[in-house]
């Protein structure tokens, strides 16, 4: 340590002088005084860690309060925060997947806030079963005997897997051997399970005789998984639900279809050709698993539809407890289906959906009302114009569907666009956008209209 670093870490304030500046003095009186003084602390801390590694200069009292200023305001936001999502990824597991319709956020809202009849039978006045709020529906629905939720996708594959196929070989086949997300991979699901995995076929091809030649009576079911994350492409083949089912059955085996994304109505007409639950069910699946919030647009949750007997086993099972959705969430899964009894309605008020099928023309309109919005109100400080963006689905649907999509692009003189990303991100409301080329791109396809007025104050605040 040189002298002048020892002259400087002795002449740090002291904690009270610290304290006793205007700006942090203004604080002690609204918070805890615990509080402030942990700041004021932590805020000297860093100074003497700056001094030592030679980065400071400035040891004032005034300082020190500044510091202790900022820690407070962090340590008072949310951990868990809204954010904008300006990357045009609509399903984006990282920012939380789907956004709930406006119906479906009341009714979660409405359940957690009071006590409800979760466990109750209103009829009886006896104890009831949190499942039966949505088997019904789900049914009605689907075209399922019954149905089931638990907390993902994951944990329905688990159930199943441990309540239907425990001890037993499952036949998979080898294409279809998913990770997703980096941590639900099937060989491993499998373990856990107690069930076996029977690897069947090529990673490119499968037969249904691949299957057929695997059966024998230690066999507990096949199972299908929707290579939802990737395609491979070329020479591939593999095995209809339709056949599958056929063979199953010829067996005695349930064909139990790890679906992932769950989606409920056609849209093929949107370019998005991806199975969907009634179609998987009608061909023949005994049980089809999918999230509550991919394509489907509700809350995170795992839904297992399909034959009352199976369903039956794994609502007794352990597990089942173990995986048991919150009243929050079966509120909001509930309203959420009760919408896709008219899928008019469902693709005009679920917001995955609706942004899914929201036409280009209609997001470019969007786009450049609001790029003339920003450019007005930021005058001199950056460029705005509207380019072409390629979208996504996201959340592990349709990996290789681009969805055509217009962004507002900035170009801010006085920062770099990659700076102005970064304070979007810092912002009180905070902005998730990519950087192409040299300019900041707010997608605006899966930005709601709701949401303008907040991301034109955040754009004017950093620019600022
Ligand atoms: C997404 C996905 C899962 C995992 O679902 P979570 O709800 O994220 O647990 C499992 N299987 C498939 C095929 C998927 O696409």
């Amino acid at each position: 340590m040189n002298e002048d670093a020892a002259a400087k870490l002795k002449d740090l304030p002291r904690v009270d002088e610290v304290l006793a500046e205007p700006a942090l003095a203004y604080h002690s009186g609204r918070l805890p005084a615990e509080t402030v003084l942990r700041a004021a602390r932590s805020a000297l801390a860093s100074m003497r860690d700056d001094i030592l590694e030679g980065k400071i200069t400035d040891i004032s009292p005034e300082r020190a309060a500044f510091l202790a200023l900022k820690e407070l305001r962090k340590a008072e936001e949310r951990s868990l925060r809204r954010v904008i999502n300006g990357t045009g990824v609509i399903l984006h597991t990282n920012l939380g997947r789907a956004r709930l319709s406006d119906s479906a956020a009341a009714a979660m809202s409405n359940a957690a806030s009071g006590y409800s009849n979760l466990e109750f039978d209103l009829e009886e006045g006896r104890r009831g079963s949190r499942h039966d709020h949505i088997g019904r529906l789900i049914g009605e629905i689907t075209g399922a005997e019954d149905a089931m939720a638990v907390n993902n996708n994951a944990a329905a594959t688990l159930l199943a897997l441990s309540a239907v196929c425990f001890r037993t070989e499952v036949l998979v086949s080898r294409g279809e051997l998913i990770e997703i997300g980096g941590s639900f991979r099937i060989p491993d699901i499998m373990r856990v399970s107690g069930a076996s995995l029977k690897e069947v076929g090529t990673t490119n091809k499968t037969h249904l005789y691949d299957y057929e030649r695997h059966i024998n009576e230690g066999t507990g079911a096949i199972l299908k998984v929707h290579t939802s994350n990737y395609r491979i492409t070329g020479f591939t083949e593999d095995v209809s639900v339709k056949a599958l089912a056929e063979l199953a059955h010829k067996n005695g085996l349930p064909l139990i279809y790890d679906l992932g994304s769950g989606l409920m109505v056609d849209l093929k007409d949107c370019g998005l050709d991806e199975p969907t639950v009634p179609r998987a069910l009608k061909d023949g699946a005994d049980l089809v698993l999918f999230s509550g919030d991919k394509l489907l647009g509700g809350p995170q949750a795992g839904i297992i539809a399909g034959r009352k007997c199976f369903i039956d086993a794994m609502k007794e099972h352990p597990l089942a407890r173990v995986m048991r959705p919150g009243k929050a969430v079966l509120a909001a899964l509930e309203e959420t289906f009760r919408q896709y009894r008219d899928p008019v309605q469902a693709k005009r008020n679920i917001p995955v959906l609706q942004m899914i099928s929201a036409s280009p023309d209609d997001i470019r309109y969007k786009a450049q009302r609001f790029a003339l919005r920003l450019a007005q109100e930021n005058p001199l400080v950056c460029d705005f114009s509207v380019i072409r963006g390629t979208g996504m689905i996201g959340g592990g649907a349709a990996p290789m569907l681009g969805i055509d999509t217009w962004a507002v692009a900035a170009s801010p003189r006085e920062i770099s666009p990659e700076e102005m990303a970064s304070r979007l991100r810092r912002w009180k409301d905070p902005v998730i956008c990519g950087v192409q080329d040299g300019l900041l791109l707010l997608d605006m396809r899966t930005v709601a209209d709701s949401e303008l007025q907040t991301l034109a104050e955040a754009v004017a605040g950093v620019l600022r």
